[in-house]
């Protein structure tokens, strides 16, 4: 099954994201991620990417596209994804359609989470993402079990820079002008869902569920 997770910033990608991968045994593929774990690691792709992302801009589809090309061949991905921040503009679509398209594939559900910009300042400022394995949380409605430490792998939680109020607003307006049009361009290829990402975030999962059956 391949998925491609669409949304504001902060509506619930991830938190969804990871839950599916874990019900259907594929993995979570969060261009975010991979790009936080470039910048990480020191690397050419992070130095770069890292001078959009601090300014809440989108790293360049030259950049990014080619990055999410390789990763998607590996062996883990060949029974499916979960696509977590891809694509994000209608370039990288289109690339995604070409390249699926050329081994007789496609994707079978784009899942809109739903979330109106007034609740998207809330749950950005109470994000909180682990420095070590990037499993995030929320100091409201998913909090950790022990204040300000990961369950996960016991490292630290941050507030990413990136989720600061001035950033979460350039985000937004980003989303709006370059991303918001794939939910029309998926809508016309019928594969388009909707969930209502302002309710609990264990009721959005039972909505996504029923959608994809179990
Ligand atoms: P995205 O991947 O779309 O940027 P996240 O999955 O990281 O968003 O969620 C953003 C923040 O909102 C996180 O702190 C997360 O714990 C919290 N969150 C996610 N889903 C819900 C929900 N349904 N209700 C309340 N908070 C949520
Ligand atoms: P995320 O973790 O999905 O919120 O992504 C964090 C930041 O990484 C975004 O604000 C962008 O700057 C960058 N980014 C992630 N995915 C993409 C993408 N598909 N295209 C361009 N930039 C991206």
């Amino acid at each position: 099954m391949k998925i491609i997770m669409l949304g504001a910033p902060g509506a619930g990608k991830g938190t969804q994201a990871k839950k599916i991968a874990e019900q259907y045994g594929i993995p979570h593929v969060s261009t975010g991620d991979i790009f936080r774990s470039n910048i990480k690691e020191g690397t050419e792709l992070g130095r770069k990417a890292k001078e959009y992302i601090d300014q809440g801009a989108l790293v360049p589809d030259g950049l990014t596209i080619g990055m999410l090309m390789d990763r998607i061949q590996n062996e883990d991905c060949k029974n499916g994804y979960v696509l977590d921040g891809f694509p994000r503009t209608i370039p990288q679509a289109e690339s995604l359609k070409e390249a699926l398209s050329e081994r007789g594939q496609k994707i079978d559900f784009a899942i809109d989470v739903d979330v109106a910009d007034e609740n998207i300042i809330n749950r950005m400022a109470g994000r909180r993402a682990c420095i070590s394995c990037g499993a995030t949380y929320h100091l409201v409605y998913n909090p950790s079990k022990v204040p300000g430490i990961c369950d996960v792998c016991g490292a630290e939680l941050i507030l990413r820079d990136d989720d600061k109020p001035e950033t979460v607003k350039k985000r937004l307006s980003v989303y709006h002008d370059q991303t918001k049009p794939l939910i029309e361009y998926y809508g016309k290829t019928g594969v388009l869902v909707n969930v209502d990402g302002t309710q609990d975030l264990n009721k959005v999962f039972a909505d996504i569920i029923s959608i994809l059956g179990a």
